[in-house]
């Protein structure tokens, strides 16, 4: 029997935020993956505090980005590969009003360190934008496919990481310590996406399907600096390939990709843009979203030894590290978790099981 302080289900950006919660305070943990879902590993990994469809700001966006750079900064070195690269992004306005609508936001204090004042002009053949862009400050990219990939070997090359299904019912305990198969914890944190609609003890929480595909471009004329948002957003990668994204499917739960989002990010990227470009690559996952826009956390109501932590939704980059921290905190040091997160907001669901 292997006795440990926690066992993970998911090894995705949020229960890589929380073993780093977990390494940071010298507990001992296992983590199960069955790369059932794909979120984590093609999220185009942008970290920006503006909403660019409103100028407004992302909730909690300060606080997020003051602790999330610094925990994927000390991933960089734990892993020996780079993994976050700060890139400005570029708003694209369609019309004067819109450029006026970003002069009057970038005027509030809320918002002034993130939107520059200044109108940046197109200079770039390649691109149609007559109305030019606005830049948002303190962007950039996570490799999240590199995350995961190097975070994962990690784990494996410390015995941490088991590579299968997690059996729900395989799962004994009592309110003070849990036995699944061969293994004792005192904790376990489910950590699992989009597969939480299959984990018995927390399906009822009104997780939705946000299905998102991406396209991998190489265009080699284009030469952009930075990541440009209108219809779709193309985020550069280096070596002239773009990531261009995202679609939103609210039924398709499944992680194939489709020509229907093939065809739709094709048509939208041609009205921005007016060069070659080929297509490399196309890959989908399921954005584990609520529809309050909040995240999942908490303990169940009737098993005090069994956590979640999910709906990470369209953001788990800047959110992961910032719920992992609160979620820790919550079981090891007694402290209140934000009402807005909690899962005790849907606590009469649970309670259908
Ligand atoms: C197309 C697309 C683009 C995106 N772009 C961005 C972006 O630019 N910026 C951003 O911040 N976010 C983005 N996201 C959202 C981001 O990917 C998610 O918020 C985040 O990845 C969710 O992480 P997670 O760990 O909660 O879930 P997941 O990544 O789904 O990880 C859950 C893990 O649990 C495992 N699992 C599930 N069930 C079981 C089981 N029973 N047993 C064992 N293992 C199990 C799965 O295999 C998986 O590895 C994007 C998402 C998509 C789909």
């Amino acid at each position: 029997m292997k006795h440990v302080d926690y066992i993970v289900v998911g090894c995705g950006l949020a229960g890589i935020a929380f073993c780093e919660q977990l390494r940071e305070h010298s507990k001992s943990f296992i983590v199960f993956d069955n790369e059932s879902q794909h979120s984590s590993t093609v999220a185009a990994g942008l970290y920006n505090p503006i909403i660019l469809k409103r100028f407004t700001e992302v909730w909690k966006a300060k606080q997020q980005l003051d602790l999330a750079l610094p925990k994927y900064a000390q991933l960089e070195e734990l892993l020996g590969v780079k993994l976050d690269y700060k890139l400005p992004v570029y708003r694209k306005f369609a019309s004067i009003e819109e450029q006026n609508e970003w002069f009057s936001a970038s005027d509030k204090p809320s918002l002034e360190p993130f939107l520059s004042p200044k109108l940046v002009k197109n200079h770039n053949v390649h691109m149609n934008a007559p109305f030019g862009f606005g830049e948002v400050l303190g962007t950039g990219r996570i490799d999240t496919e590199a995350l995961v990939k190097n975070y994962r070997a990690f784990l494996k090359n410390s015995n941490r990481l088991i590579i299968e299904r997690f059996e729900y019912p395989e799962v004994n305990g009592s309110n003070n310590e849990i036995n699944y198969k061969n293994i004792k914890a005192n904790y376990i944190i489910f950590a699992e996406g989009f597969g939480l609609v299959k984990n018995p003890y927390f399906k009822n929480l009104p997780l939705r399907v946000a299905k998102g595909e991406l396209l991998t471009i190489k265009a080699p004329e284009l030469k952009l600096n930075g990541i440009i948002k209108s219809a779709v957003f193309i985020s550069p990668l280096g070596d002239d390939l773009y990531s261009v994204g995202a679609t939103y499917n609210w039924e398709d739960q499944t992680n194939a990709v489709t020509s229907q989002a093939r065809n739709e990010l094709t048509s939208k990227l041609k009205r921005i843009i007016n060069c070659e470009f080929e297509i490399v690559d196309q890959r989908a996952g399921i954005r584990p979203t609520v529809n309050d826009r909040r995240p999942l956390v908490g303990v169940h109501p009737k098993h005090k030894t069994i956590f979640v932590l999910n709906g990470l939704g369209t953001r788990g980059v800047m959110l992961a590290p910032y719920l992992a921290k609160q979620l820790y905190e919550f079981i090891e040091e007694n402290t209140a978790l934000e009402n807005e997160i909690n899962i005790t907001r849907f606590t009469s669901l649970i309670w259908e099981n």
